[in-house]
């Protein structure tokens, strides 16, 4: 390793980084994985072009932000010199009060993404199969992948859906964990109840079945949606992840959790940091789940939205796949990645998924009636229409 490190000729101590690698140190998972990327930061598309004017649709995050109630309870702020509850009492008291459940049946995650990953780390060994659907949520490949898992990626339906049916044929006695994203970003298909059941009936009781219901509170009002949350009190092979960073509009403060059978729930706790929770985003999250009046003006906002775009997408003879979510998957009919710059050039940013196998597809999140307007006028200019 010696050789790669270069002493700086002027300051005779310092080294020069550019010329070492350390991917062949690293574990043979953590060298093969392509990192998650995430949506372009306002900021960053201000300090890149200049524009002052710019609406972002790229992360699904809640247009009204958090409610009221989650804001009043941070400017209470509480002992920040203090560490927070690591166990969040009051927090997962409060989940599972919500979900008629105990509350050892709750684990808190820094989002809904960090318990997708104690998934993995508590059950996968490297060469031990996970199973998700191509088109499929980018984590689940990460989380995969960095502990050395064989990724079995199942080939989605013809409108880019989960097969539940092929990925109970995946399973083998290898596979460890499967991740079911209902409703699935960046797609925004789901799954009915009655093939959600047909799929925990199919797989074997060595598998954790993971289902992903981030875009719940979207959703729930769909008939054929159904709410995996209520059987984890009679699958025990189960998890059921929610977060806090979608119709709560809490994303900035990185809150999610799982539900699960006490003692699935104890082992995901054995890995998880003790503090993997902040004392702001516990009561923030608590707030969240006192304030129904601000998740159904979210879940409205949505649902005027989804209309608004579906409408002007509609007159511009654009196609998108039906959604339960808070975006829409749009098809451009033509590699979209240059559709995206050009919009980040009227500062509006979207987002490419070439990265989920979908590179004709862009993925809009739902804004305000505003945003959503700006983003329709943007992309008819763009389009020359
Ligand atoms: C946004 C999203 C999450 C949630 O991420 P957090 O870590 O809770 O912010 C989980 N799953 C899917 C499919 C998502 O799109």
């Amino acid at each position: 390793m010696s050789k790669d490190w270069i002493v700086n000729e002027e300051t005779g101590g310092r080294v020069d980084w550019i010329d070492c690698d350390f991917t062949h140190l690293a574990t043979p998972g953590v060298a093969g994985l392509t990192p998650y990327h995430p949506g372009k930061p306002v900021s960053e598309l201000k300090r890149e072009l200049g524009l002052d004017d710019i609406i972002k649709l790229a992360s699904n995050e809640n247009p009204l932000g958090p409610g009221e109630k989650a804001l009043a309870a941070l400017r209470d702020l509480p002992d920040l010199g203090r560490y927070p509850d690591g166990s969040g009492f009051a927090l997962r008291g409060k989940i599972a009060t919500h979900h008629g459940v105990r509350p050892e049946m709750v684990t808190l995650g820094n989002g809904s993404n960090d318990v997708l990953e104690l998934v993995t780390r508590a059950f996968v060994e490297p060469g031990d199969e996970v199973v998700y659907s191509d088109h499929a949520f980018a984590v689940y490949a990460l989380a995969s992948q960095a502990v050395g898992a064989k990724s079995v990626v199942v080939p989605a339906d013809e409108n880019y859906g989960h097969d539940l049916r092929a990925m109970v044929r995946a399973v083998t006695d290898r596979t460890k964990v499967m991740f079911v994203a209902n409703p699935n970003n960046p797609t925004g298909t789901w799954s009915t109840g009655s093939q959600l059941r047909e799929l925990i009936d199919g797989i074997p009781d060595h598998v954790i079945l993971v289902i992903d219901e981030a875009y719940f509170e979207y959703a729930e009002s769909a008939p054929d949606y159904p709410n995996a949350a209520v059987w984890v009190s009679e699958v025990a092979n189960l998890v059921v992840t929610r977060t806090f960073s979608k119709a709560h509009g809490l994303a900035g403060l990185r809150v999610g959790y799982g539900l699960s059978h006490p003692k699935l729930a104890e082992l995901l706790n054995r890995i998880r940091q003790p503090f993997n929770v902040n004392a702001l985003a516990q009561i923030a999250a608590e707030a969240a789940l006192n304030d129904p009046e601000h998740l159904q003006r979210s879940q409205w906002v949505n649902k005027e939205g989804m209309q608004q775009l579906i409408a002007g997408l509609d007159s511009l003879g654009i196609h998108y796949l039906p959604s339960l979510a808070n975006f829409l998957c749009i098809d451009m009919d033509q590699p979209a990645h240059s559709i995206y710059e050009m919009l980040l050039r009227e500062g509006v940013i979207v987002r490419p998924i070439d990265n989920y196998g979908m590179p004709n597809h862009l993925r809009v999140s739902i804004g305000t009636e505003e945003e959503n307007e700006r983003f329709l006028k943007a992309l008819a200019k763009v389009l020359g229409s």
